[in-house]
C-alpha cells in the first residue's frame, strides 16, 4: 500500500531518535518547546471533498470534456488522487502512540506522499529538499533565484506532453551555461543550476509551465575554482533561451517552421528572464528560503470556497483587465486544473546542472574548502554536516515541527510520546475505528489521549 511508504521513516525514527527527543538537554530544543500535535483532519476540508464527491464524475466525462484539451487521462492521476484521500486518514492505517509517562495513547495517521495534489506532504517534501540542498549539496558560494517563462500560445505542448518539461528545464540551463562563458570568454567553466519545475501559475489552479532556478553567481573552473559573476544580463540570456528553445521544439518536430519565425519576429513574445538579488555564500537561512518557495505545493488545502451553487471559488491576484479577484470553477474543471499539476510517475521536478550535476558534484566536494570555500568555513561546514546528517534521522517528526511547530509525539502532560505498533492490517484497522466509533467511545474525541481500548488493542510489534 502506498500510504505506507512513510514506514521506514518512522521505524527509523523510533529506533534511532526517540532516545535523544526524552530529555530537554538533548540539544534538540533550541527554544521553548513545541506545540501538541493535533490530527488535520484532511476530510474536513472542501479541497478533499471535492475530489472525494467527484472525482469518479471527473474520469468519467474525461474523454469528452477534457481529452482534446489535454491529451488522454495519464494514469498518474486517479493513483494519486487515491493516495491524497488516504492520507492523514486513519482508514489507511495508523501508529499507536502513548505517553510513558502519564500512559495516554493516541493514534498517528500515515500520509502519502502523493506528488502535485497533496499540499500537506508536498510541504513536507519541499521542507526536506531545502534542507539537503542547503547542507549538502550547494558549495557556499553566492547565488541568484531565476526565473523562466514561457508565452501561453507554446503553454499547452508541454501539458500534453510532459517529456517537452525536460528539453525546456535543459534549454534554461544551456542559455545560462553559453551566456556565463561567453561573459568570462572560456568554455572550460560552467556555472552550478539546481532547476524546479513548477506547473502552475499565480493562483495555483492555472497551467503556466515555468523555472524557478537557483543559480550560482559565478562559474566553477576544471580544477574547481570560483569565478564571481561581473555583472548579469537577464536580457541577454532571456535572448539566448527564446531563440534556443524553439530552435529545439522546432527540431523536435513540435512547432512549425511558420509558427517558429512567428514567434521569433513578435515583439512583446511572451518570454521573460528575471534574476532576484544576490544570495550572499553565507547566508544559508536565505537560501533555503528560497528553496522551499520553489519546492512548495500549488495550492493549500483550504485555498477554495464552495458557493451556494456548489461551484467553487479561488482567490486570485487582482487581474488589470477585468479588476477580478476571484475566479470560478464548477467542480470538475477545479479538478481537471489541479491534477494538471501531478507529474509523471519518474519525471523529476527538479534537476541539477553544470557544477552541481551528479558527476560534477564529486569533484567540487573533492577540492572542497581549497578553492571554491571561503577559508575557515570549512571545519565549521563539517561540523554542520555531522550534526545535520544526526537531525535527519528523526526527518518526519522534526519536519513536522519544522512546518506547523507542533511534535506530534509531544503528550498534552509534557512527556514525550512513543511509538509501540504500526496497525496496518486492514482487519484490525477496522475493528480499532469501529471500537472508537461504538457508543462507549463515541461521547469522547478519539484523538484525545485515552488508554487504548482493551478489545481491540492487537499486540505491540
Ligand atoms: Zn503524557
Ligand atoms: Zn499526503
Amino acid at each position: 500500500m502506498a500510504y505506507c511508504a512513510l514506514l521506514p521513516t518512522v521505524t527509523h525514527y523510533l529506533r534511532d531518535e526517540c532516545a535523544h527527543y526524552g530529555t530537554p538537554d538533548a540539544g534538540v530544543w533550541v527554544c521553548d518547546p513545541p506545540a501538541v500535535y493535533r490530527p488535520r483532519h484532511p476530510e474536513a476540508s472542501i479541497f478533499y471533498q471535492t475530489f472525494e464527491q467527484h472525482f469518479d464524475s471527473y474520469v468519467r466525462a474525461y474523454e469528452e470534456r477534457f481529452e482534446l484539451r489535454s491529451g488522454p487521462l495519464r494514469r498518474v492521476v486517479p493513483e494519486s488522487v487515491e493516495q491524497f484521500l488516504a492520507c492523514g486518514r486513519l482508514q489507511g492505517g495508523f501508529a499507536r502512540i502513548r505517553c510513558p509517562a502519564c500512559k495516554s495513547e493516541h493514534l498517528l495517521a500515515f500520509s502519502c506522499r502523493a506528488r502535485g495534489v497533496c499540499s500537506s506532504c508536498q510541504a513536507k517534501r519541499a521542507a526536506l529538499f531545502a534542507e539537503k540542498l542547503t547542507s549538502e549539496i550547494l558549495p557556499p558560494v553566492p547565488y541568484r533565484h531565476w526565473t523562466f517563462t514561457i508565452p501561453k500560445a507554446i503553454r499547452g505542448l508541454f501539458e500534453r506532453e510532459r517529456r517537452l518539461l525536460g528539453l525546456l528545464s535543459r534549454t534554461a540551463y544551456d542559455s545560462i551555461r553559453k551566456s556565463f562563458q561567453t561573459l568570462f570568454g572560456r568554455k572550460d567553466v560552467r556555472p552550478g543550476c539546481v532547476i524546479s519545475i513548477q506547473s502552475f501559475g499565480s493562483f495555483g489552479a492555472n497551467f503556466h509551465p515555468h523555472l524557478h532556478v537557483l543559480v550560482s553567481d559565478g562559474v566553477f573552473t576544471r580544477a574547481g575554482e570560483f569565478l564571481e559573476l561581473p555583472s548579469v544580463d537577464t536580457a541577454a540570456v532571456g535572448e539566448v533561451f527564446r531563440r534556443l528553445l524553439l530552435r529545439r521544439l522546432h527540431d523536435a518536430e513540435r512547432l512549425s517552421e511558420r509558427f517558429m519565425h512567428n514567434l521569433l519576429g513578435w515583439v512583446h513574445p511572451g518570454f521573460s528572464v528575471f534574476a532576484g538579488d544576490i544570495i550572499p555564500a553565507e547566508d544559508r537561512q536565505g537560501l533555503e528560503r528560497v528553496a522551499r518557495y520553489i519546492t512548495r505545493p500549488a495550492l493549500a488545502i483550504d485555498s477554495i470556497r464552495r458557493r451556494e451553487d456548489g461551484r467553487l471559488e479561488i482567490q486570485t491576484p487582482l487581474d488589470p483587465r477585468t479588476g477580478a479577484t476571484v475566479r470560478i470553477f464548477d467542480p470538475l474543471e477545479w479538478i481537471h486544473a489541479v491534477t494538471a499539476h501531478i507529474p509523471d510517475r519518474g519525471q523529476h521536478q527538479v534537476r541539477y546542472y553544470g557544477a552541481l550535476s551528479n558527476r560534477a558534484r564529486v569533484t567540487i566536494a573533492g577540492l572542497d574548502g581549497q578553492s571554491c570555500r571561503p577559508s575557515g568555513m570549512q571545519q565549521k561546514r563539517d561540523e554542520e554536516k555531522i550534526d545535520s546528517s544526526r537531525a535527519r534521522r528523526a526527518s518526519w517528526a522534526r519536519l513536522l515541527r519544522k512546518i506547523f511547530e507542533v511534535d506530534p509525539l509531544l503528550c498534552t502532560c509534557g512527556a514525550q510520546m512513543k511509538i509501540v505498533s504500526f496497525i496496518t492490517e486492514p482487519r484490525v484497522v477496522d475493528r480499532i475505528l469501529r471500537h472508537l466509533a461504538s457508543e462507549a467511545c463515541k461521547a469522547r474525541d478519539p484523538f484525545e489521549p485515552r488508554a487504548p481500548p482493551a478489545a481491540a488493542s492487537p499486540s505491540p510489534t
